[in-house]
């Protein structure tokens, strides 16, 4: 999904455009077609603009809770909850010895790069 994809996204975008204003401007029965194949044809070309891209970008990075047992050395990372802070007692025991947990930290994990282009 490259350059080629969006220049067709584009031209199917502008001919969906067209069609649907001719759509909406002629008085013949077609009409109603005309201006929903116009959407249609623009949808999927607005599709094909975006598609490739969201693609290739991965989703943002997740926040992540780090919990840990007061008693043992257990530690679990798991997603942030709203609300979730740091130190905050949590519901769950801990799974080691059934003692209660504490939140340590929350952390935004970093991406790494995957592949390095400038070899
Ligand atoms: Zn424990």
């Amino acid at each position: 999904m490259g350059v080629v994809s969006k220049i067709l996204g584009v031209a199917l975008a502008g001919v969906g455009f067209v069609t649907l204003f001719y759509g909406m401007s002629t008085t013949d029965a077609l009409s109603f077609l005309w201006s929903f194949m116009g959407l249609i044809i623009m949808s999927l070309g607005f599709a094909l603009i975006t598609g490739g891209r969201q693609a290739e970008k991965k989703p943002p990075p997740p926040t992540v809770t780090e919990i840990r047992c007061g008693s043992c050395d257990f530690k679990e990372i798991r997603d942030f909850k709203k609300g979730d802070y740091v130190l905050m007692p949590v519901e769950d025991m801990c799974p080691k010895c059934q003692s209660s947990m504490t939140i340590e930290g929350v952390y935004i994990v970093r991406e790494e790069p995957e592949a390095k282009y400038n070899v």
